[in-house]
């Protein structure tokens, strides 16, 4: 399976050629801010392999999916969202409202979050 594609947004900002405001890489992901906030933080996280959605992922990318989340938890520390808390989502396909088809995690913090759904 192509791990990459040019055409894909995030994996152009994962590249370099398409600028962000980068909070924290290593060599499975890379995150950067939200271009289009909907919480005072709002940070993705995505894996540089391009996986579509959580539902793209393989048995083999147990790296991947770890390190998404422990991303999650040391941004999260970093980002000072620790002691009111945060919400960690990912949406997948139409009904959840998914618009880039490359896997990402939101990280939402800063203020008082309603409910899901
Ligand atoms: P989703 O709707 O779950 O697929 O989330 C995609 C997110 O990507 C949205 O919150 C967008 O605001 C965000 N986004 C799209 N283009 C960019 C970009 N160039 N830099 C940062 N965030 C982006």
């Amino acid at each position: 399976m192509e791990r990459h594609d040019p055409e894909c947004i995030f994996c152009r900002i994962i590249a370099g050629d398409i600028p962000s405001d980068r909070v924290y890489e290593n060599d499975t992901v890379v995150a950067f801010r939200d271009i289009q906030p909907v919480a005072p933080t709002h940070i993705l996280i995505v894996p540089r392999a391009h996986v579509p959605s959580v539902s793209g992922l393989e048995d083999a990318d147990t790296v991947i999916a770890g390190a998404l989340l422990l991303a999650a938890r040391d941004i999260a520390a970093s980002e000072g969202l620790e002691p009111n808390g945060y919400r960690v989502v990912s949406n997948v396909g139409d009904w959840a409202g998914q618009t880039v088809y490359h896997l990402h995690i939101h990280i939402l913090g800063g203020r008082q979050l309603g409910p899901m759904g």
